[in-house]
């Protein structure tokens, strides 16, 4: 009977979901179960093809491949734009101008991928080789061989590096034109692809590709399909990223390692002295404490207010996933509190532990502190406001290793070496009309609520497309939110490759 019912449930379900779907997308979703089969032969091709940023060939190949998969579909101008520098990776570009269409948007994804260390990979499982398992390998996935009949259940994963981070963006891009095409449907707009080659190095030729081929890359809009979707497995928009820049803090001890025991109560040490520093930086509920840290902080919108409000809270799922008992910036949700700039330490080191470890004072001890930015913050003031901080707390700063007279006349002596290539965040504004229009695309395709997020926690150099282009962007991401993107046994749940087809199907019909 319990069954009865709750198959009763599901049917019931299943008929509400396909409510809130537009034909469109029931149209995509046949073409792409019809052909689940061809897509993941073609996606584990292109999987399969090394994308690390030191391995040339294997970006070249990739590239290719890429243009391959675009000629295919009969996409035009299919190309690689250059950058100004020789050598930097190019990216992959082509366009389908539709007859009659009023705007034009341009589809970003990134075919280069993190570098892997094949040895932390899970047994069994390979950076290049795509494999499929029944679920993740934590949550006791077992490999599988790939159907032969093209039935795919959304739960399995393909296992490979870029499998979510970002070739699936690649791969539902092309295969949404494709769906559009195939099932007789029609783009509502011109089209255009861009898929950029060294996004996970930091984006370096970017602003020389933009500037270079900048009447190619006219649109109306930029769509960003990178990232996860949101943690709840609810779709989501994002509208904006963080900004990041770093400072690297070194401290002086004695000039060389002393005994702790001959010198111990006598002999400064830095690695106290380096935590005293970083503990005055934040208070107990992990606000910084830096004078004016937040004040340039831009207030957001109504509209960005009510949006962040709706975002369903997954502190409490995150907390049991993550094995934390508190959080910091007591009060606010993980969505707020990325609306906020931080102040992280990226890592610190002092003298040795483990089985190096000594009685010993070394003589130093270093800091990463990673800052990430909201809109109204600017990196390099930012980063005034720390460098100010410490300077208050007594120290004397110097930009390279003390010298002799400097040691003897400072007692608190401190290397600050600041990032020269930082960035502000970019936020979109919910209130374009355009914008408007990709939140109902989206909405289109699921029944479900549509996350919507102001900025997401991340960093992308997205204000490049408005430095050289005077392009917005939005961020319509599709990849399941446990992919472990940049680490190992990285993996795209079937069921968000194929419903990222849907969702990139849907912002092409946009008129
Ligand atoms: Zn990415």
């Amino acid at each position: 009977m319990i069954k009865l019912c709750l198959l009763f449930f599901l049917t019931f379900l299943i008929s509400q979901t396909v409510l809130g779907q537009s034909p469109q997308t029931l149209e995509i979703r046949k073409y792409v179960n019809r052909n689940a089969g061809d897509i993941v032969k073609e996606f584990t091709g292109l999987l399969a093809l090394p994308n690390v940023a030191a391995d040339l060939i294997g970006q070249q190949k990739t590239a290719t491949f890429i243009m391959a998969m675009m000629n295919k579909r009969g996409i035009q101008k299919v190309q690689l734009l250059n950058a100004s520098t020789p050598g930097a990776p190019p990216a992959v570009y082509g366009e389908v101008m539709v007859p009659g269409a009023k705007r034009t948007l341009i589809f970003y994804a990134h075919y280069d991928g993190q570098p892997v260390n094949p040895a932390q990979w899970a047994k069994g499982l390979e950076p290049f080789l795509p494999k499929l398992f029944t679920n993740t390998v934590d949550n006791g996935g077992t490999n599988m061989s790939f159907p032969t009949d093209g039935h795919y259940n959304n739960e399995w994963r393909i296992y490979a590096r870029s499998a979510s981070d970002d070739k699936a963006g690649v791969d539902a891009i092309l295969n949404a034109y494709d769906a559009i095409i195939k099932s007789g449907l029609r783009p509502g707009c011109n089209l255009k692809f861009f898929f950029e080659g060294e996004e996970e190095a930091g984006s370096p030729h970017l602003n020389e590709i933009l500037e270079k081929h900048r009447s190619t890359l006219q649109s109306d809009l930029w769509i960003i399909c990178d990232g996860p979707v949101h943690q709840s497995g609810k779709k989501q928009i994002v509208f904006g990223v963080r900004g990041d820049t770093h400072l690297d803090i070194t401290v002086y001890g004695p000039k060389r390692p002393l005994h702790s025991g001959h010198y111990g109560n006598w002999a400064p040490n830095p690695a106290m002295m380096l935590a005293k520093l970083l503990a005055s930086m934040k208070d107990d509920n992990g606000r910084v404490t830096i004078k004016g840290f937040y004040d340039d902080v831009t207030p957001l919108t109504p509209i960005e207010r009510k949006a962040l409000e709706e975002v369903p809270a997954v502190d409490e799922q995150m907390k049991d996933e993550l094995g934390l008992s508190t959080t910091e910036m007591q009060g606010l949700t993980l969505s707020e509190a990325i609306n906020q700039p931080s102040l992280n330490i990226n890592g610190m080191q002092s003298g040795n532990v483990g089985k190096l470890a000594s009685n010993q004072i070394p003589t130093y001890a270093t800091a990463v502190l990673d800052l990430r930015l909201v809109l109204g913050n600017d990196w390099k003031r930012q980063q005034q406001k720390v460098i100010d901080h410490i300077k208050a707390q007594g120290y004397y700063i110097t930009s390279s290793d003390p010298t002799d007279e400097e040691r003897k006349k400072y007692a608190k002596l401190i290397k600050v070496v600041p990032d020269r290539d930082g960035y502000n965040a970019q936020r979109t504004s919910m209130d374009m009309p355009i914008i408007q229009q990709v939140i109902t695309a989206v909405k289109t395709t699921t029944k479900d609520q549509i996350v919507l997020q102001p900025t997401m926690g991340g960093s992308l150099p997205l204000f490049l497309f408005e430095k050289y282009l005077d392009a917005k962007t939005v961020t319509v991401p599709i990849a399941n939110h446990d992919n472990n993107q940049h680490a190992e046994n990285e993996n795209i749940r079937i069921g968000n490759l194929f419903e990222g087809i849907e969702t990139m199907g849907a912002l092409m019909m946009i008129k």
